[in-house]
């Protein structure tokens, strides 16, 4: 299948373009290319800076953003307007997160919905995807700053353990900062390549097991995985997504506070003293990767820290990693000595008692040549230019030219194989109905970048009626999408409760030569900003429209259990949302949703509460 190459200023096509690979990470992120003349990885960077751009964004009042460095001094003097660890974020709803809401000191906001987050400064309301955009825009512009040239090309990569919701919001992220994400692969996969494990020139690598231990600033994940014939497949992922770098930091400030004879709470009330506290907390153990007494004195307080002693701090938490590397091997159903290749990687890898550990756990040594906090990016540098066709040598599997994927309300594209998705292939979704009693669905299946499915091509359209008549929201119609060698792509509806069913089959490519692909591609380039506001406006919109319905519908059966102040404010609320609905700003729209749900939750949780008495009261013991 062809690869092309579009300049986004002429729309001329060309050649050799820079693909530039991304490890966006939880605590840092990075850009990563293919020297043009070593034809070796290099991790970007100014002269006399670090490559790693911390992922960090600071609002200040007057609405600009910082990101990296500077954001990060922020962290402590401005909480509610610094955001840090958005990643943790892409892709979830308020119900994923609420259970770690004390970890974030910003302002998540609880719609009461399942959809998916939103993060509120003040009166502007960003998605996970914005806030990750920023940080590839600040990655995008740096890269271009340091090459001299437009970068509008990248490969991304995501946790092994990412699902399809969350790496749609990467690539969404991407778009939205201005990139072309033509692949989004797994960490793993990227550190394994930039060992050069799964090149094809090296034969004794065809068939390997890969153990990738990864300890970042706030998480830890093993991966363990299978290389065939140029083929990566995730056998299995284990590991924490609260324990990092970040937790050894916090085990030294509580050993040097336990020295002193003062509380970490005590601490912690003097917020630039704790500050310092735990950057140097963070220098020590740094340091102590490579020597064996850490010395220094802050405010005539002496504070030292011994090798040995941070092995001690440090051996319960390391110890529940290894109790993860256990669980994954078990769950891939691997004997330790069937691995062939344990790569480290993440900054905390460095300590030596963590290489250690891991090598004796698994009784061999452990890859930890390359950067660790460079290696993805490094093997997501590989990957792009096996992509760009430089890397004749490696294996390029065949890919869909176009997304795939139906259309939803508002007539938004919903994508279910993402362009480039290498076939074979499936993907499946789950969808219910808009309204109550709805018996029939329309299914409608599209082609293309663009975010608006008026804007794509569309491939087939079937209907999957005969649901049997439930309230809305209530079936649950799985579609799957199935794209065989030859590209033959099959899509199946059914409704689970009622095991209603309907098939049909398509040929995506059919009718499409390259120029309109070409076509197709740089249309959804260089309207990739337009349809990210209009999608964001759209699906603000609908969420709008939804609770309007929902509370019409609850006024309606329980008026007589509301005080008029509460009707009055309530339908107070519900016209302002709705002339907001009419507008084009989205952020207003979230604004009225919050505002008629703060109105509503006391007498909808008053008026639940009550039927519950009543429901108790009627039954006899
Ligand atoms: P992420 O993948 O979560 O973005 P990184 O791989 O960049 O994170 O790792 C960041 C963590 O690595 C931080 O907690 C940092 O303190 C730690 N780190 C960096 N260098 C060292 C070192 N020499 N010794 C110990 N820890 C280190
Ligand atoms: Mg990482």
């Amino acid at each position: 299948m062809a690869k092309i190459a579009i300049n986004i200023a002429t729309g001329s096509l060309q050649k050799d373009e820079i693909i530039v690979g991304i490890d966006l990470g939880t605590t840092n992120s990075l850009v990563a290319i293919i020297h043009p003349e070593t034809k070796m990885p290099v991790a970007l960077k100014e002269h006399n800076t670090s490559s790693l751009v911390p992922s960090v964004i600071y609002f200040d009042e007057q609405g600009n953003i910082e990101v990296g460095e500077n954001a990060k001094s922020h962290l402590e003097s401005h909480p509610e307007r610094t955001i840090f660890s958005a990643k943790r974020l892409m892709g979830k709803s308020y119900e994923d997160v609420k259970n770690n809401q004390s970890f974030f000191s910003y302002k998540i906001i609880n719609d009461n919905t399942d959809s998916l987050v939103k993060v509120q400064l003040e009166n502007q309301f960003y998605s996970p995807v914005e806030l990750s955009s920023l940080i590839l825009k600040e990655l995008k512009k740096r890269a271009e700053h340091i090459l001299k040239t437009p970068v509008n090309k990248a490969v991304i990569t995501v946790p092994a353990y990412f699902n399809d919701t969350q790496r749609q919001a990467t690539r969404d992220a991407g778009k939205l900062a201005g990139l072309d994400v033509l692949r989004i692969i797994n960490e793993p996969t990227a550190a394994s390549l930039a060992y050069g494990i799964g090149h094809n020139n090296n034969q004794s690598s065809k068939h390997e097991i890969i153990a990738v231990y990864d300890l970042g600033g706030g998480t830890f994940d093993i991966s363990i995985l299978r290389l065939n014939d140029g083929i990566f497949e995730v056998l299995s992922t284990n590991g924490d997504t609260y324990l990092g770098g970040d937790d050894i930091d916090q085990l030294i400030v509580s050993h040097w506070c336990n020295k002193i004879g003062i509380t970490t709470e005590q601490l912690s009330k003097d917020k630039s003293l704790n500050q310092t506290y735990r950057l140097k907390a963070e220098t020590a153990k740094k340091y102590l990767s490579n020597a064996s007494v850490f010395e220094d004195i802050v405010n005539n307080v002496p504070l030292v820290l011994t090798k040995d002693e941070l092995e001690i701090l440090i051996a319960p938490l390391i110890g529940k990693t290894i109790k993860c590397c256990e669980l994954s091997l078990k769950d891939a159903g691997i004997k330790k000595t069937e691995i062939t290749n344990i790569i480290m990687v993440g900054g905390s890898t460095r300590i030596p008692y963590i290489k250690h550990s891991v090598s004796d756990f698994f009784e061999k040594p452990v890859n930890d040549k390359i950067n660790p906090d460079e290696v993805v990016a490094l093997g997501a540098a590989i990957q792009a230019d096996i992509l760009a066709g430089n890397n004749k040598e490696l294996l390029l599997l065949d890919v869909t030219p176009l997304s795939l994927g139906i259309e939803t309300v508002g007539g938004l594209m919903d994508v279910l194989v993402p362009r480039n998705s290498k076939i074979p292939t499936t993907a499946s979704r789950q969808y219910t109905t808009q309204v109550d009693g709805q018996s029939s669905m329309r299914i409608a299946v599209f082609q293309g970048e663009r975010d608006m499915v008026k804007d794509n091509r569309k491939l087939a359209n079937f209907n999957l009626s005969n649901i049997p008549a439930m309230p809305a929201g209530l079936p649950k119609v799985d579609i799957q999408f199935l794209i065989n060698a030859d590209g033959i792509l099959t899509v199946t509806a059914k409704e689970s409760r009622s095991g209603v069913f309907q098939q049909i089959e398509v040929k995506p490519q059919y009718g499409l030569t390259d120029a309109e692909v070409e076509q197709m591609l740089l249309d959804s380039i260089t309207h990739a900003k337009d349809d990210i506001v209009l999608r964001a406006l759209t699906e603000a919109r609908t969420e709008g429209e939804q609770l309007l319905k929902t509370t019409e519908k609850f006024l309606e059966k329980n008026t007589a259990s509301l005080t008029q102040e509460e009707l009055l404010h309530t339908a107070n609320a519900m016209q302002s949302l709705q002339m907001a609905i009419t507008m084009e700003d989205k952020n207003l729209i979230h604004q009225k949703i919050e505002e008629l749900n703060n109105i509503s939750r006391p007498y909808a949780e008053r008026v639940m509460d009550q039927a519950i008495g009543k429901a108790m009261t009627g039954k006899k013991i």
